[in-house]
């Protein structure tokens, strides 16, 4: 297939020949062992991009130590307005690394430009008004032993927690990066980021655009290379205090061992299987291309994708029709060319992997009511299943592609066990018109975040993480901030 060509010239400059290099204690530095990128719409090579390993992880987890007490003593409005300036930089470029991130990923343009690159900025932006607004408390004691004439004050402070490897995954690359950058900084802390070894271009853009936004070298390292050897050599280093992970579960649980030695904290945003009940009452206007929306967003490689959709049987067949032709509208095509509402999957792997699942849910018995269908290289039709069984595979694990099944149900005690049976408890939608079954569905599903009619919906002030085995720990808000912060007591006879 002929090569996708960018638009902007930031872009076309960016992805000149040459190896991409690290970015360490404020200095581009090449390794000689390097990898590729390539483009999953087209197959083409997009960059050269280096590889680190243990030793590069020394270089810049020591380079973040060092700026650590720096970057700590900023004051906190100073902290901020560099935070500000981050924003700000990020919006300066952002058709461009929309296009970047279309390039590398193979999501549309439209989905970097009107969501991911706009949640970058937010992120930033929300996170910059907080570094202000980090408090600790006075607090009156009751302790008995108080010297004659004395009296005892004590109170709180919040600290940075220290150097903080943030590991990012593949299909929202720069939005993820920003999750985690975002509140580091605000708390102070010094960052050592790797991102998703397919999909690294943007990050090191956004080391290019903070040469200049005052942030002392060393405070965001950015490293390139593979989980199994850079990201291992950080989760098991001492120098790291805190591991922020977004990623699959598998990965989170071989987190969990490497992190034991020094006690590293750990958040782990990790993969579901997002269910979306719509109950007979909803608004089919808003359902079926909300229910699409949640499914089909960025060809199903979003972490709270509605893979399962349950519908209340009076409804079921009427709506499994609408959303089929839904799908079925959908045009599959590369990301820059703005007539696609799809894009290809990241490679052609993940696309045998959601092929496989397809195939072997047909072969169980399910019924494909439309798509089931590669189309060349990385690129999978939206695909809806009927008839499929809660046993199956592809009812259980995480597909992570543009693949929903039908379910039908009869009643709400029904719609809640279906919804909650799953090891995931990551993200959940309802579609009703009722306000008490609004209500009692979101107490009674068991994930991180509850939509009702809507599905994806992200704002940095909305706490997004999961529930069972879809992860531990909150980002967005003020919960997202507690992870990269500890808390002292001060205790003190006058
Ligand atoms: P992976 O778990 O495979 O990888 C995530 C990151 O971890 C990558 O940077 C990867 O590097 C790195 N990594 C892999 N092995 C190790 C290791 N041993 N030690 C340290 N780091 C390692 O996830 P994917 O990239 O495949 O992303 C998809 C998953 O992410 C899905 O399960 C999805 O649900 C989940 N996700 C969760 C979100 C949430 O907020 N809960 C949001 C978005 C995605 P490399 O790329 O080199 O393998």
């Amino acid at each position: 297939m002929t090569p996708q060509t960018p638009q902007t010239q930031g872009a076309l400059t960016f992805l000149q020949p040459g190896q991409k290099r690290l970015w360490i204690g404020g200095e581009w530095m090449a390794t000689t062992a390097t990898f590729d990128a390539f483009d999953p719409a087209t197959g083409a090579h997009l960059a050269t991009l280096s590889r680190a390993g243990a030793a590069e992880a020394d270089a810049a987890v020591a380079a973040a130590t060092r700026a650590l007490p720096l970057w700590a003593a900023l004051t906190p409005a100073a902290r901020g307005a560099v935070l500000w300036r981050i924003a700000d930089v990020i919006e300066a470029h952002a058709d461009e690394l929309a296009e970047l991130e279309t390039l590398d990923q193979g999501k549309t343009l439209r989905t970097g430009r009107m969501g991911e690159i706009p949640g970058a900025i937010a992120q930033f932006r929300y996170y910059a008004g907080y570094a202000t607004k980090i408090l600790g408390s006075t607090i009156p004691t009751s302790i008995a032993h108080q010297p004659p004439g004395k009296r005892i004050f004590a109170y709180t402070m919040r600290e940075p927690i220290g150097v903080v490897a943030a590991i990012v995954p593949w299909n929202s690359p720069l939005l993820m990066a920003a999750m985690k950058l975002a509140p580091a900084l605000c708390a102070g802390c010094a960052v050592v980021l790797k991102p998703a070894e397919e999909t690294s271009l943007t990050a090191i853009r956004l080391g290019e655009l903070l040469a200049d936004v005052g942030l002392p070298p060393g405070v965001v390292n950015i490293l390139t290379g593979y989980g199994h050897e850079v990201g291992a050599a950080l989760t098991a280093h001492p120098g790291v205090a805190k591991v922020a992970f977004t990623g699959s579960t598998e990965t989170g649980r071989v987190l969990l061992g490497a992190a034991r030695g020094n006690l590293k904290k750990l958040t782990l945003e990790l993969g579901g299987k997002s269910p979306a009940v719509v109950m007979a009452d909803a608004d089919l206007t808003l359902a079926v291309p909300g229910v699409a929306r949640g499914i089909f967003g960025n060809a199903g490689q979003v972490c709270v994708a509605g893979s399962r959709v349950y519908v209340q049987r009076a409804l079921h067949d009427r709506f499994a029709e609408a959303l089929a032709a839904e799908a079925g509208r959908m045009r599959l095509g590369p990301g820059l060319d703005p007539a696609s509402d799809l894009g290809p999957l990241v490679n052609t792997a993940q696309a045998d992997r959601v092929a496989a699942y397809v195939k072997e849910g047909r072969a169980e018995g399910a019924t494909v009511l439309t798509g089931g269908t590669r189309s060349g290289g990385a690129f999978y039709a939206p695909t809806v299943l009927t008839n499929t069984r809660p046993s199956m595979r592809l009812m259980r694990e995480e597909i992570f592609g543009p693949v929903v099944t039908l379910t039908p149900f009869d009643d709400m005690d029904e719609a809640l066990a279906q919804a909650n049976d799953t090891v995931y408890g990551l993200a959940a939608s309802v579609w009703t018109e009722s306000l008490s079954t609004a209500h009692r569905m979101a107490a009674g599903i068991r994930a991180g975040t509850v939509w009702v009619n809507c599905h994806s919906y992200f704002s940095p002030e909305l706490p997004k993480g999961g529930h069972k085995e879809s992860g531990w720990g909150y980002e967005n808000g003020a919960q997202g901030l507690e992870n990269y912060l500890e808390s002292k007591t001060v205790c003190m006879v006058l």
